[in-house]
């Protein structure tokens, strides 16, 4: 892998990197923050950039919070922002569905299997969905449901798009109800396909973990709207009208963040230390990516200052 520069403690260097872009992607789990402990001088480190005239837009694969969610969530950490500077993996699985897709009719309806975050982002976009929060769903299956899935009789016609993220409730009923849509020609749409989630200091599974299971079964994989999806990234430049050159995505993870900056074509990539990926994973000799830029953590970019 070619070289990544460190930039920690160069303030000549990063004097240099920030003159280079005009727009910063920023990753938030393992950039920001770690779960609800903020890293120390980020909001400083965002004032910053925004004072020298640089546009910032979060982009989180976190499908279980909508980008209000988002919104709230970087308001209390002392981080003013705007709903629309925010993108959020269900966000761009919504305007997916609405924009991109657009099935038609009532086979524009969702088959869920995530959380509330995705509900709230189709419920905008004015998709109509089942599944999802819906209690009825959080329950054993029973020889009943197998019979009314098996011949249709539990299932809703109009759903034609099964839509996979994070769900802290997954359960048997739930994926079996999938893989009947799926069997009946359902669109196969996953919000990211991340394997793991870090928390509290461990890994746990990840979104990947719902989608990857009915794409075994289905045989084929979901086309997702998450990092490192070329899908997100297409939405990002069309809705900022960003100029790819001059925008640096800002990431801790090698196989989301900075494969997304890397494929993507955007003019840089910066890895911070502060989350999953390591040094020594980007240099390695057979790593597939590495960023062109890193440092220990995002407040060093405040230089001397910081
Ligand atoms: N998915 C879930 C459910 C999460 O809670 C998180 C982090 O909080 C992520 C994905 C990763 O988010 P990010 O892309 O901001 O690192
Ligand atoms: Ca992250």
């Amino acid at each position: 892998m070619g070289q990544s520069k460190y930039l920690t403690g160069d303030s000549a260097a990063i004097d240099e990197f920030l003159d280079k872009f005009d727009v910063f992607l920023f990753d938030c789990d393992g950039v920001l923050w770690s779960g609800d402990h903020l890293f120390e001088g980020v909001p400083e480190t965002l004032e910053l950039l925004r004072s020298k005239g640089k546009r910032v837009v979060f982009v989180t694969n976190n499908s279980t919070k909508s980008r209000q969610d988002y919104q709230k969530k970087l308001t209390g950490m002392g981080i003013p922002s705007n709903v629309e500077e925010i993108f959020a993996s269900a966000y761009s699985s919504a305007i997916y569905i609405s924009r991109i897709l657009k099935l038609p009719g009532p086979r524009n309806k969702v088959f869920v299997v995530g959380e509330s975050g995705i509900e709230q982002e189709l419920r905008t976009e004015n998709i109509p969905f089942i599944g999802g929060t819906d209690p009825s769903l959080r329950r054993d299956i029973t020889p009943a449901d197998f019979a009314g899935l098996a011949d249709g009789s539990m299932l809703d016609p109009d759903v034609g798009i099964v839509l996979a993220g994070l769900d802290f409730h997954i359960n048997y009923l739930k994926i079996a109800t999938a893989f009947q849509y799926l069997q009946r020609g359902a669109v196969f749409l996953g919000t990211n396909l991340d394997s793991t989630l870090p928390m509290s200091g461990a890994f746990f599974p990840g979104a990947g973990t719902c989608s990857v299971t009915l794409a075994n079964m289905i045989g084929h994989k979901p086309t997702a709207l998450g990092k490192p999806s070329q899908a997100m990234m297409d939405a990002i430049e069309g809705k900022f009208r960003l100029d790819r050159a001059r925008t640096c995505m800002v990431g801790d993870r090698l196989d989301t963040d900075i494969q997304f900056g890397i494929e993507g074509g955007l003019g840089g990539t910066l890895a911070v230390l502060t989350g999953v990926s390591k040094k020594e994973q980007w240099e390695a000799k057979d790593a597939a990516y590495a960023p062109a830029y890193y440092v220990d953590k995002l407040a060093d970019l405040r230089g001397a200052s910081s």
